[in-house]
């Protein structure tokens, strides 16, 4: 059993976010973090391969160069191996872009399961595995709330508005987890000082066989014509609850204007 689980890096929830002007992209200078969604995803790839009783994790990322922390925390949580798509030549990659390194990264694993986190924290597409399957062509299924193994099919619990569809899929197929299936597990230190040690595989586009123009601003379907602050907010009232009649406070500023 192979099972792919990609992870991306992004900006530290506490990190204050920007755009640059300049490129009309997020700035990712600043700390970043594996994303939170993704944890769940490594763990569920974790929980199969166990499952299964043989086989390896491989941790897939496509980030700038120095961004390897996220691909050694899932290293250190258990991931058997990493692969890090890291070229200047993907900087600008839209979401069209960056599924297409990412599924030629797939190809060549031939994996069994495809796992993906339910969205990244940064851009919040929840988007991107239904563009991996689709450039695959494999069944893809999304908001898996649980995910068994057998008979060489997956069975998933999928959280729907109103309940669960539970839906078999064939092998090979990707599957995007929710934040509800699991509980990721900490890094034991044993796990950190042993992830310095997993084979960590760097790759350039053009050792996935893609051009420079399928990927970055060239290969991109996106093009970011302008930007601008939202708009300033209108007066804003704000209500203190210093003798405890803020609820008072709130229904007089209601009545007042007719909205109640
Ligand atoms: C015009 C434009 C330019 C952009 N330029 C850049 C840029 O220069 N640098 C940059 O980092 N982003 C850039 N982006 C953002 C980038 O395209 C998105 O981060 C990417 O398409 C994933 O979208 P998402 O985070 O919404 O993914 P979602 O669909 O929310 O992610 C779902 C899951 O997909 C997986 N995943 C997502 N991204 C990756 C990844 N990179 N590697 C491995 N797994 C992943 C994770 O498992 C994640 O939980 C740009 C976007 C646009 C529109």
């Amino acid at each position: 059993m192979k099972v792919v689980v990609c992870v991306k890096e992004v900006p530290e929830a506490s990190a204050r976010t920007r755009i640059d002007p300049g490129t009309k992209r997020l700035d990712r200078g600043g700390a970043a973090a594996l994303n939170p969604f993704d944890a769940h995803a490594i763990e569920e790839a974790l929980r199969l391969v166990a499952a299964a009783g043989d086989g390896e994790v491989v941790a897939l990322m496509m980030a700038p160069e120095g961004a390897a922390d996220s691909l050694r925390k899932a290293l250190a949580m258990g991931a058997d191996r990493a692969v890090h798509v890291a070229d200047d030549a993907l900087a600008g990659s839209d979401l069209v872009a960056t599924a297409r390194v990412l599924a030629k990264a797939v190809e060549r694993e031939e994996a069994d399961v495809v796992v993906l986190g339910q969205q990244g924290s940064d851009s919040d597409g929840a988007v991107l595995w239904s563009a991996l399957a689709d450039l695959l062509r494999l069944p893809v299924v999304s908001q898996a709330a649980s995910l068994e193994l057998a008979d060489g099919k997956v069975t998933v619990k999928r959280q729907t508005e109103y309940g669960y569809d539970v839906i078999e899929s064939p092998l090979p197929c990707v599957v995007a987890v929710s934040d509800a299936i699991n509980e990721p597990r900490y890094p034991s230190l044993k796990g950190i000082m042993g992830a310095k040690k997993k084979p960590y595989e760097s790759l350039a586009a053009s050792d996935l066989g893609l051009a420079a123009e399928e990927v970055g601003e060239a290969g991109s379907r996106t093009v970011v014509r302008s930007l601008s602050e939202p708009p300033a907010r209108g007066d804003a009232v704000r209500i203190e609850d210093g003798d405890g009649d803020a609820a008072e406070q709130v229904l007089a500023f209601l009545v007042e204007r007719k909205l109640l």
